[in-house]
């Protein structure tokens, strides 16, 4: 049997044909008219005004900070559970990560947290629907950022695919950040996508993705900016990419269902609780007793997983704090992701399923 990945992303003779046929063209392989149309499919697709596509989903996000104005100094909240490039961003711009803990049942940004760790410097909140999800008090976390002046900035490089009542993730903040790692339900290698609805922060953020120039080749300096561009040739295997979301989006919930069902009643194990109808799982994960030694048994009987993130404020390049949050410390160090590549079939799922149940009944 062969071993089950993870993860692995995904390509097929589409993707060669697309690259083949651009490389034939003889273009200039950076950015232009592909990566335009790439940022057009992604935009009819979360029904977001504007798109733009930047190098990855780590600079997406020090982007919209700058687009949003966030200085040296600012502070910005964002969740102690997260992927490191959350606070990573934040920092990397100047500015202060203030971690806040998150809720329990979704592992998303705790409202309550959140308020409490705002002060007079405060200027954003970083939101990050992990897996997909959104906290459960997303209409007062919104409402608070509007009533406070809080920019509102989505972390939502997890979330391609996934809604919430109708409409897609990231549409509730003022600006949301998607990624094309590998991990990702779609992939270019590297990408990353901001979308807002915001026509003037669109139009910073063009300035700022390139440069700062006032436009493209002209070199009039309106802020401070970076390199962020994409290229042509990453938007070929892109727009091939999003021909492919909604099928894998369809096959990710049937995926989510069914470890759902074949995993329900094992002692030991606890689900993050989702709704499958909009919400396609992008890493399968468990809340599980004995993390490692699971981890271990399911390698030799030919299954890999992946540790999910430590406590952010536990970690050395952000050993700063000795504040509680006492959530993120009680699940972190137990969450485990399971296979969740988008090729994984029922069988295999099955298979793995019964090596976990088998685990917890010794
Ligand atoms: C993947 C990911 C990122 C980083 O994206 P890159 O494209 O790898 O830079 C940021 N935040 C979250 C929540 C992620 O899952």
């Amino acid at each position: 049997m062969e071993f089950i990945n993870q993860m692995e992303p995904v390509f097929d003779e589409k993707e060669e044909a697309a690259v083949k046929e651009y490389i034939g063209r003889r273009a200039w392989l950076t950015e232009y008219k592909e990566t335009r149309r790439f940022e057009d499919s992604i935009a009819a697709y979360t029904g977001a005004r504007h798109c733009s596509v930047v190098a990855n989903g780590t600079v997406s996000l020090m982007a919209a900070l700058l687009a949003c104005g966030i200085r040296p100094g600012d502070e910005v909240i964002c969740p102690d559970y997260t992927m490191v490039a959350s606070p990573n961003a934040i920092e990397c711009i100047g500015a202060r990560a203030v971690f806040a803990d998150v809720e329990r049942s979704t592992l998303c940004l705790d409202f309550d947290c959140m308020k409490a760790a705002v002060t007079k410097r405060t200027k954003a909140v970083m939101l990050v629907s992990l897996g997909g999800r959104y906290p459960k008090r997303l209409a007062e976390i919104v409402a608070y950022c509007r009533e406070h002046g809080l920019w509102l900035i989505e972390d939502a490089a997890q979330s391609l695919g996934s809604f919430h009542n109708g409409r897609h993730v990231g549409t509730y903040g003022d600006i949301a950040s998607f990624s094309f790692s590998s991990p990702k339900i779609i992939s270019c290698g590297q990408g990353g996508a901001l979308i807002t609805d915001n026509t003037a922060l669109y139009e910073k953020l063009l300035q700022v993705r390139d440069f700062g120039r006032e436009k493209a080749g002209a070199d009039h300096y309106m802020t401070l900016g970076f390199n962020c561009k994409f290229t042509d040739l990453q938007a070929v295997v892109g727009i091939e990419q999003m021909k492919k979301l909604p099928g894998r989006v369809a096959r990710k919930k049937e995926m989510g269902r069914l470890y759902a069902r074949l995993l329900a009643g094992i002692d030991g194990v606890e689900l993050i609780e989702t709704d499958f109808d909009e919400t396609p799982p992008w890493f399968f994960e468990i809340i599980c007793q004995r993390r490692e030694a699971l981890a271990a048994y399911l390698r030799e009987k030919g299954v890999g997983t992946r540790p999910s993130y430590p406590p952010l404020h536990l970690e050395p390049a952000y050993g700063y704090t000795s504040q509680h949050y006492p959530v993120t410390e009680a699940v972190a160090d137990n969450i485990l992701w399971l296979p969740s590549t988008i090729t994984l079939t029922d069988a295999q799922i099955a298979y793995i399923c019964g090596c976990i149940r088998a685990f917890y009944a010794n």
